[in-house]
């Protein structure tokens, strides 16, 4: 009798249970994740030269979606299933208006360069 009435809750608790462990994981990265408003004109005066090819790259904000996921060249493992733990810090932006990292181009040989130490929010 009892247990009839226990199973509609546990078919409600159930999934979100299993959502707590990405809640918890999505704010941890978030408070993790320095933003500030951004500075175009500070972004400007900041002018990078290509680390290739020597032309001046172009200043240019980058969304990198589920993070910059760097591997090491004799790392192992990872590869297909990189997992968001594995994103560079300042790169995930969990704010509904996406925040986004300074980057700089080079139109010459297609090489970008990413700043990471905080992402930028666009007003
Ligand atoms: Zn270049």
């Amino acid at each position: 009798m009892e247990s009839t009435e226990t199973f509609p809750w546990l078919l409600l608790v159930s999934p979100l249970l299993a959502l707590l462990p990405i809640y918890f994981l999505l704010r941890y990265i978030g408070r993790k994740t320095q933003t500030e408003d951004y500075d175009k004109r500070a972004h400007r005066r900041e002018a990078l030269n290509c680390p290739r090819c020597q032309q001046p790259m172009q200043p240019g904000l980058a969304m990198l979606g589920r993070g910059l996921i760097w591997r090491e060249p004799d790392a192992v493992g990872a590869g297909t299933f990189a997992m968001i733990t594995q994103a560079l810090p300042n790169t995930i932006s969990m704010n509904i208006r996406p925040a986004y990292n300074r980057a700089w181009r080079c139109q010459h040989c297609s090489t970008a360069v990413i700043d990471y130490t905080k992402m930028v929010k666009v007003s």
